[in-house]
């Protein structure tokens, strides 16, 4: 299953340049991950503050 940034996100965008696919994106109100590109590494989790990316 893809990583997903729960309502926990505070947009501070330090994950987006850690994914390797460039899969996630700023949202309208967070960051957002296109399950379509997301390989389930992990680097967003590992660098987020809040621990908002999760697998569902
Ligand atoms: Fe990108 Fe990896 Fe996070 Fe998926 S788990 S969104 S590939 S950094
Ligand atoms: Fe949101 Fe965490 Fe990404 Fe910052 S690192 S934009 S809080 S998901």
């Amino acid at each position: 299953m893809s990583y997903v940034i729960s309502e926990e996100c505070v947009s501070c965008g330090a994950c987006a340049p850690e994914c390797p696919t460039q899969a996630i994106t700023e949202g309208d109100d967070k960051y957002v991950i296109d399950p379509e590109k997301c390989i389930e590494c992990g680097a967003c989790a590992d660098v987020c503050p809040v621990g908002a990316p999760h697998q569902p």
